[in-house]
């Protein structure tokens, strides 16, 4: 969420319930992991603490200047068996919209 640098974006799509991969539209995701940010209780609005879980139960929490644009929310990272490159959900908040979105390199 915070250091990564995507170039593609793309809307949320769903078939019978399921997530589609935002590059070649099939339903084989696989969720690897994500990362949680949210303004930091001891710094306030000046700083972001980003906590990140994986499927192997590694977890890791970094604390990083709040960007101008920062919305709290939820990267989801998934893998596609078509071998897509690094899918990712966002789900960002901001005075009271939830803002879903696909990126991706
Ligand atoms: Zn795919």
């Amino acid at each position: 969420m915070g250091e990564a640098v995507h170039n593609k974006r793309a809307s949320v799509d769903v078939e019978f319930g399921a997530l589609k991969c935002p590059v070649c539209g099939d339903m084989y995701l696989h969720l690897e992991g994500g990362t949680f940010g949210m303004p930091s209780p001891e710094d306030g609005a000046g700083a972001v603490s980003y906590t990140t879980v994986r499927t192997s139960g590694h977890v890791s929490t970094t604390l990083e200047p709040a960007l101008f644009d920062f919305r709290p929310g939820v990267e989801l990272v998934f893998w596609c068996e078509h071998e897509c490159i690094v899918p990712r959900l966002s789900i960002k908040n901001r005075k009271g919209f939830t803002l879903l979105e696909w990126s991706y390199e």
